[in-house]
């Protein structure tokens, strides 16, 4: 904890049991289900509060255990060096399904899915659980969240956020973000961002990359993106810098696998394909028994199976539908020559390979 002085103006919050006054650092331990050999088990969070009044962002990863990028995401945030001088508070959770990074799993020991469980029940599973110490400790103190998210397990997601567009304050704080797409998506029944939705904060959900891997463009757009949040929302000076473009999709559809085999696939993250475009091949071991998977509609795939071994109706590709599949295009190129400017200019995180 920092010794500085609080200021008088602003209230303490409390998390846990911990009184966080403003112009303190404190990291703080919530108790969630001990593990079934008795050893206690805690979600860390770090609270960093600024001496100037600000709103309050949740940013959180980790939600499914074993999505790990937003890990290192909250990592490299925390230790941005400007970070002392915030308006308004940051909580910090890299971890929130403690028990599914332990396992390397998705779900939580009672095999449930913690983005479906949301708002949670104080007596209710170990899922539900969960949930509702989030969102009582979490979200209800807050007036912005980030959920850092990637892919499932081999699947692979370019750099977007998910947002309900129509929402102008949501909205607006996934452009600033500066993802190179944005979804819009509606909110899921359970999920964290409807809980969010129904108290009238503002959420975004950031997916990029693969379950289980680090993958340094995710990590450093994500990064980068929170802090370009930071800055929209007036936690952090304005930065001269145009903020960058990201291109909204109105829908997408994963394109799926019309028999069991051994997929070649043709296109990567980012790549704008044409109605009829051959995106793949999928065949029987010794090359035969070959169909072939093209797409349905013109489109940018922003998600893809990295495991080349499909069942009958598994999910290769996935395409989102834009107004100009030329402005996707162009923030993608421009999203590859930053990031290899950035990458050597960053030189306090080099940057994971
Ligand atoms: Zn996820």
């Amino acid at each position: 904890m920092s010794s500085r002085k609080a200021t008088n103006a602003i209230p303490d919050i409390c998390l846990g049991g911990t009184t966080i006054a403003a112009g303190t650092r404190a990291s703080v331990n919530l108790p969630i289900a001990e593990l079934y050999t008795h050893i206690p088990a805690t979600m860390p969070v770090e609270v960093i509060r600024g001496k100037r009044p600000g709103p309050t962002l949740f940013v959180s990863a980790a939600v499914h255990g074993d999505e790990i990028n937003g890990v290192e995401i909250v990592r490299r945030l925390l230790a941005y060096p400007k970070l002392n001088n915030i308006k308004g508070t940051l909580i910090a959770v890299p971890i929130v399904n403690v028990q599914g990074f332990l396992e390397q799993s998705r779900y939580l020991p009672d095999r449930r899915d913690l983005n479906r469980c949301f708002p949670g029940s104080e007596r209710g599973s170990v899922a539900g659980r969960l949930a509702w110490m989030f969102a009582q400790e979490i979200v209800a103190k807050a007036d912005y969240g980030i959920d850092l998210h990637t892919g499932a397990i081999h699947r692979g997601n370019m750099p977007q956020i998910r947002a309900d567009v129509a929402d102008s304050r949501t909205a607006e704080l996934a452009a600033a973000f500066g993802a190179p797409v944005t979804i819009n998506s509606s909110l899921r029944d359970g999920s964290l961002r409807e809980y969010a939705a129904s108290k009238g904060i503002p959420m975004l959900v950031y997916e990029a990359g693969e379950a289980l891997r680090f993958d340094e463009t995710s990590i450093s757009v994500g990064y980068k993106g929170v802090l370009n949040a930071m800055r929209h929302i007036g936690m952090l000076p304005k930065s001269r810098r145009k903020p960058k473009a990201s291109v909204i999709a109105n829908s997408s559809s994963w394109l799926r696998a019309e028999q069991s085999g051994i997929v070649r696939p043709f296109v990567g993250h980012g790549e704008n394909v044409e109605r009829g475009q051959l995106l793949a091949t999928i065949s029987d071991p010794f090359g035969n028994n070959e169909v072939e998977l093209k797409a349905k509609f013109d489109g940018i795939v922003i998600g893809r199976l990295n495991l080349p071994l499909v069942n009958e109706g598994d999910a290769v590709f996935h395409v989102a539908r834009f107004g100009s599949v030329d402005a996707v295009e162009q923030v993608v190129d421009q999203l590859q020559a930053e990031q290899e400017q950035d990458t050597a200019r960053e030189l306090n995180h080099p940057p994971v390979i």
